[in-house]
């Protein structure tokens, strides 16, 4: 489907999800929604040829229209009609640049429009009428460039037929009463153009604030969930993903392990090297651990210099083996100075979750696995029981 920026094709909006159209809907349209949607577009602008056939019939009733050319466009707009329908119906459309052929059924309108106004001389002031509905559909379906032809179409094609039937059929077509239906056409059109200006700067408007909108709220969603000093996720959205990890593991039956982490003596980096260093190693070792562990395992910033890991599909044996990856993984690093004095560790406490057990009592859990692994010395990790 082409979507590219510089597309021809009115914007598609989907309709609402869970709106399930009628089968006989699907059958008539399509079942896929961009497509449904042009089909039901095109069907509204041919509300302009069921008008003009209707007119045509009532111009033939009362003898205002000569009843063989009046057939032949009758079946003319009919053909066209099922040819637009069948195009779009059968997918034909999607190789065009327009897929919704919005371009070619506006132009195709005002042609057929034209045509009419020769046939039915009497009644044609009604045409003008359609001619107008076409213009507002192209203000709403077209872009700048090619609405401007469209315009330009109609004043060349619309002047040079009055001229023309005023010149072979004066009796038909007055040069008086032509002159006033082509003022009034281009001065519709004149009047359509400015109020299409002021409906594109309307609609750049709204895109331009829908666009900041999104913005604001993807930034919004940022600041909820993230921690601003190392871009993990914070301790709420990691309590939330907990959650629903919890459910899935209660659910599959695998494994789910959770981690606290606590930086060893991180007091000690603070006093000698200043809050600014110690900040510098909290974003080094997120990076570094996040690096060491799996995609799927989620690091995420508890508070302080405390962090979470959620580690999916793995027992707590297996998470014992992640955190000896991150600790050499940490190792490999300087973190603050050249020196040894300076090398960073961590203690852990691992807990493995227990179906039924709710989250808040697994951190605990982990929370006192660690305090033991600080107890034994710290550089460790201790399973909880
Ligand atoms: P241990 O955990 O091994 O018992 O010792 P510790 O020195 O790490 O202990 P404690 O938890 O008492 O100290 C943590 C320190 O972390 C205290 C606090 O100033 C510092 N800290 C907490 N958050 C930040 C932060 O965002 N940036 C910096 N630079 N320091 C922080
Ligand atoms: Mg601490
Ligand atoms: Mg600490």
């Amino acid at each position: 489907m082409d979507t590219k920026k510089d597309s021809p094709e009115p914007p598609c909006d989907a309709p609402p999800p869970g709106h399930a159209p009628a089968r006989w809907l699907t059958l008539v349209l399509d079942d896929e929604p961009r497509q449904r949607l042009r089909i039901s577009r095109a069907f509204t602008s041919m509300l302009v040829y069921v008008i003009c056939i209707g007119l045509a019939e009532y111009a033939l009733a009362h003898g205002m229209a000569d009843p063989v050319a009046t057939r032949l466009l009758q079946a003319g707009m009919i053909v066209w009609m099922v040819i637009v329908y069948a195009t779009l119906r059968s997918g034909l459309n999607l190789g065009f640049r327009d897929p919704s052929l919005t371009f070619l059924q506006i132009m195709a309108a005002g042609a057929w429009i034209t045509a009419a106004y020769i046939v039915f001389a009497p009644v044609r002031g009604a045409l003008l009428m359609l001619l107008a509905l076409t213009l507002v559909f192209s203000i709403f379906n077209l872009d700048r460039k090619r609405r401007r032809i469209y315009n330009g179409c109609v004043v060349v094609g619309t002047g040079l037929t009055m001229f023309t039937l005023s010149a072979l059929r004066p009796d038909d077509f007055p040069a008086e009463v032509e002159m006033v239906h082509f003022v009034l056409t281009t001065a519709v059109l004149a009047v359509m153009g400015r109020l299409s200006e002021q409906l594109l700067a309307i609609r750049a408007r709204l895109r331009t604030q829908r666009n900041e909108l999104e913005a604001a709220l993807t930034r919004i969603q940022e600041l909820a969930t993230r921690d601003a000093l190392t871009g993990l996720p914070n301790r709420r959205h990691i309590t939330d993903l907990f959650a629903q990890m919890a459910r899935g593991a209660e659910r599959t039956g695998s494994p789910l392990t959770v981690c606290l982490i606590d930086l060893d003596h991180f007091k000690r980096i603070n006093d000698s090297y200043g809050h600014k260093a110690g900040d510098i190693v909290l974003q080094r070792f997120a990076d570094t651990a996040t690096g060491a562990l799996r995609e799927s395992d989620v690091l995420a910033r508890w508070g302080g210099e405390e962090f979470l890991v959620l580690l999916p599909d793995t027992p707590a044996q297996k998470a014992d083996q992640s955190m000896t990856r991150v600790r050499a993984a940490l190792a490999q690093i300087r973190l603050v100075a050249a020196s040894d004095a300076a090398k960073v560790t961590f203690s852990a406490g691992l807990a493995q979750f227990r179906p039924g057990e709710s989250i808040e009592h697994a951190v605990e859990r982990a929370d006192f696995a660690l305090y033991r692994a600080k107890s034994a010395g710290r550089d460790r990790c201790v399973i909880s029981d």
